[in-house]
């Protein structure tokens, strides 16, 4: 995601963190990667104990294996019909899977965040029933954004399927989950299987001003009947021509590889298309925001190129860039993008948002990361992606913050317990000083190295799920060097996401 003005709220950010007593180092603007390395030398140490003793307690525990994360191989089947109307959809899902987690599995998690607090006092919800788990009534609970289903004892490496039906009201709101005049914002809309890993299960809240999503990369197979009217933007690819039905059309989408579905829809879109390196890009617009649709175009080709070019090949035939008018910048998910537009938006702008959402396609949809125990992962990178799109990495040059509480490898809930000040602290640290950190890890390895590493690290990770471990190792591997003083000097910690 991209908050909505980047430079603006940084010069805000200060002025919150003011108030809430954090001060900014005034000669810090200065400050070099160097004499910042003494500044943090204390909060290292003490990160390097946290280090240390983690790693104890977990040979004690034994059983510790950092590449386990399941259930592996989902495959989505769904059917569903929306009622632009009442912004209601009803909906089956049958997901299948491998379960590579454990013998006698015991549970299963999905997340369900049309029920996430921030929806249901602008009427948003999400309900399920009927869950089986292969052919047999399930016993399960809903609490919060978390389904459970119990009493299952599923042999480990062997398929299993989950069927369910499931309700989902739409918030009038204008947002990436939501409906707003005639466009309806499809993100996170459907029962999504939870992860397992190391930590066990991952069932984090809802998190409104970032992502708190996690999921592994499967299939999808989605017939959506709505109103024949809608035009409909989608992750995947659809396939053939829509089945008419009355007033009512039903369109078939595939997408392969990917880690979540998401649609958009409005009946006045228009669509402008091209193709970049064999991949399809579509524009969806409608003729208020018909004066963008050039730019969107324009800077989603170039953002492929750059990006495939700097990174790995973007994987996918196609991508989407929908139109909306959301709260934020843009908002990202597999092979679609919401940019969301005013008519005073200026057209540089809404380009380098685009570069920044396309560049969550890499960092995020192919290298996937736990959006809430590690959000820079994708966030400092799509930052770092769009300032090498809008030719201004040599503008990357924040300093931390003075709270030595802040690091770019927190999570999102050290953030979110500091209130209001942590947010701004979040996208500053997360955003800013992450993307400052990437880059000057360019400048330290020199650029073709850099790009080499990362492009190693983009092999490694295709489809999979990295971690700041992951990343550090990658970068040291390629470079043959020891990063470590480099990432403690920046705050980012692999010991963090445990
Ligand atoms: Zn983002």
């Amino acid at each position: 995601m991209k908050e909505r003005h980047l430079k603006a709220l940084v010069s805000g950010i200060a002025a919150v963190m003011l108030t809430a007593g954090i001060a900014m180092p005034a000669q810090a603007k200065q400050e070099s990667y160097s004499s910042s390395k003494a500044a943090y030398k204390a909060v290292n140490q003490k990160a390097q104990k946290k280090l240390v003793s983690l790693k104890s307690a977990r040979k004690s525990e034994g059983t510790a294996d950092s590449s386990l994360r399941g259930p592996a191989d989902p495959s989505y089947k769904m059917d569903v019909k929306y009622d632009a109307k009442t912004h209601k959809l009803t909906g089956k899902l049958n997901v299948s899977f491998k379960n590579n987690v454990k013998q006698n599995l015991s549970e299963l998690y999905f997340n369900l965040w049309g029920r996430a607090a921030d929806f249901k006092e602008k009427g948003g919800g999400m309900d399920v029933s009927n869950i089986r788990v292969n052919g047999k009534k399930a016993a399960f609970d809903v609490k919060e954004t978390a389904l459970h289903i119990t009493n299952l004892s599923l042999p480990k490496n062997k398929k299993a399927t989950v069927t369910m039906d499931f309700t989902v009201s739409f918030p009038e709101q204008q947002d990436r989950f939501g409906w707003y005049g005639d466009t309806v914002s499809m993100g996170n809309w459907f029962p999504i299987l939870s992860v397992y890993d190391e930590e066990g299960w991952n069932v984090d809240p809802y998190f409104n001003a970032g992502e708190s999503f996690y999921s592994l990369t499967g299939n999808f197979d989605v017939n959506v009947t709505t109103n024949r009217k809608q035009v409909i933007a989608a992750t995947g690819t659809e396939q053939g021509k829509p089945k008419m039905d009355g007033e009512l059309a039903t369109h078939h989408y595939i997408a392969e590889n990917v880690r979540d579905f998401a649609m958009e829809m409005n009946p006045t879109y228009k669509i402008l298309s091209s193709k970049v390196n064999g991949v399809k890009v579509h524009v969806y617009y409608d003729d208020k925001y018909a004066k963008y649709a050039a730019s969107l175009l324009e800077s989603g080709k170039d953002s492929i190129k750059l990006f495939s070019k700097k990174f790995g090949k973007y994987p996918w035939p196609e991508l989407d860039v929908v139109t909306m008018e959301g709260w934020f910048g843009g908002m990202e998910y597999p092979q679609l993008v919401m940019i969301s537009l005013n008519e005073n938006r200026k057209q540089e702008w809404v380009k380098s948002v685009n570069a920044h959402e396309i560049g969550h396609q890499w960092f995020y949809g192919i290298i996937g990361d736990n959006e809430y125990d590690e959000p820079w992962l994708d966030e400092s990178f799509a930052s770092f992606a769009a300032a090498l799109y809008d030719n201004s990495l040599d503008e990357l040059n924040v300093p931390p913050l003075s709270d030595p509480y802040y690091h770019i490898s927190s999570k999102v809930s050290d953030f979110t317990a500091r209130g209001n000040a942590g947010i701004s602290a979040y996208y500053y640290t997360i955003y800013d000083y992450g993307s400052t950190a990437l880059n000057d890890l360019r400048l330290e390895l020199g650029d073709a190295a850099f790009y080499k590493a990362m492009k190693a690290y983009f092999k490694e990770k295709k489809f999979g799920i990295s971690t700041t471990k992951d990343f550090i190792s990658a970068m040291e591997r390629s470079s043959k060097q020891d990063l470590s003083p480099f990432f403690r000097a920046h705050r980012i910690f692999p010991s963090d996401q445990n």
